[in-house]
């Protein structure tokens, strides 16, 4: 689960992370009061209006504009809330903002040498270990200095058992070529951040930028937080924070009804039981010449309920050229399966992609010849490459 950005730098300061202080809001009139209480509290004159949305880059496409008087703060905000904003993160389409994050301006006016760092922690997945990925090129294209300057950008794998360790704090303050009280900060500011990652069950933070300003504050500037899903169960007051706006629809549509989707950008639409196997079809869907247009697995039960939501949500995808489904009939009977299947394509009516339907297990052969004689328009296999061969043969 992503988090917006406001609520993200919440939950760091809880942790004792530093951030750029800020209120959200809705209208340009809750802006302006937030604008207020932000100089009362702070002493800023000028603040920043940044768009909250899930999608990075938003600096770039205009949803992060400073303001420097009152009037600018309503102006700026009503041009932000409502826009639709597009960044080299988002469709073409760009997503629609509907509140903003008032910010005080962190970037002193004559600040002569704002540094702005990167930072992130995350899983290596090679080693099995959170790291602390940081670089001194903050504040821009990540991605580009990995690209061209790789020799600057940094590594700290973390030991589970024993946490980050002091020296280690000190060698990324060191590594982003800081001294004396800012060097203190950041290692405060590393710390907190990795206690906040642990004790939030998170499974990525990134921090672009991370500021140190000229009198030696280090705050975070910007945050992208994603908590680990399948520990939001210990996270009561996390789960609230969830935004189904910025989710996929068919995907929160899935979840209410227990299935596990999520959405691919291919054109072949699968239906298959149990984790493994789909992502075993998604490899053959691939080798067959297609491209997997979702991930569902509709679980142990693949009754004609079932079956016939799964079908509903697939066919949400106007991009589905073919449907396959691939269901073995280990504790489920494969004639009673295909009967769902059947009862769900009737009950649906009108389907205008080929289905092909392979199921192996229990009574593979009853489940073949029910669908063969079922008169639809469903190609049924038992083989694998059988279903491979026939998903090339209707894509073509
Ligand atoms: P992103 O573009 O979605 O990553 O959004 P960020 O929160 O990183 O903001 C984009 C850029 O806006 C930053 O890299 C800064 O250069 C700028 N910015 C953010 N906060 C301030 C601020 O308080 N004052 C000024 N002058 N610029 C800011
Ligand atoms: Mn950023």
């Amino acid at each position: 689960m992503n988090l917006h950005e406001y609520q993200g730098k919440e939950m760091l300061n809880s942790f004792g992370v530093e951030i750029q202080r800020g209120i959200v809001a809705k209208n340009p009139a809750e802006a302006v009061t937030a604008a207020k209480k932000l100089t009362e509290d702070t002493g800023t004159g000028w603040h920043v209006i940044k768009a909250q949305v899930h999608a990075g880059g938003r600096g770039k496409g205009g949803g992060v504009k400073l303001a420097k008087s009152l009037v600018e703060v309503e102006q700026i905000a009503d041009q932000i809330i409502g826009m639709h904003l597009v960044t080299p993160q988002t469709t073409a389409e760009g997503k629609l903002v509907s509140q903003v994050l008032v910010a005080e301006d962190v970037y002193y006016p004559g600040d002569s040498e704002p540094s702005e760092f990167y930072i992130s922690v995350l899983m290596n997945r090679a080693t099995g270990r959170n790291m602390i990925m940081y670089s001194t090129e903050g504040g821009m294209d990540i991605e580009a200095v990995a690209e061209n300057t790789p020799h600057l950008i940094f590594n700290e794998e973390i030991d589970p058992t024993m946490g980050l360790l002091p020296f280690q704090a000190r060698k990324i303050a060191f590594n982003l070529g800081l001294s004396g009280k800012a060097f203190k900060q950041m290692t405060k500011f590393v710390s907190s951040l990795y206690t906040a990652y642990v004790k939030s069950d998170s499974s990525l933070f990134e921090i672009n930028p991370v500021l140190k300003t000229s009198d030696d504050r280090v705050i975070a500037v910007d945050a992208k937080v994603t908590i680990d899903d399948n520990a939001l169960f210990r996270h009561k007051d996390y789960e609230a924070l969830r935004d189904l706006r910025e989710e996929n629809p068919v995907e929160v549509e899935a979840k209410a009804v227990g299935l596990s989707y999520v959405d691919l950008d291919g054109n072949v639409g699968c239906m298959v039981n149990g984790a493994g196997l789909a992502m075993a079809t998604m490899d053959l869907i691939k080798q067959a010449g297609g491209d997997p247009a979702n991930f569902l697995d509709v679980g142990g039960t693949a009754d004609a309920e079932r079956v016939e939501i799964a079908f509903n949500l697939i066919l949400k995808d106007p991009n589905v050229k073919a449907i396959l489904v691939n269901i073995f009939g280990g504790i489920v009977r494969c004639d009673r399966v295909a009967q769902g299947i059947i009862d769900a394509y009737k009950s649906i009516g009108s389907i205008e992609v080929p289905i092909i339907v392979r199921l192996e297990g229990t009574n593979a052969d009853i489940a073949k010849k029910l669908i063969d004689d079922s008169g639809l328009d469903v190609y049924s296999v038992i083989e694998f490459q059988e279903a491979a061969d026939k998903v090339q043969e209707v894509l073509a």
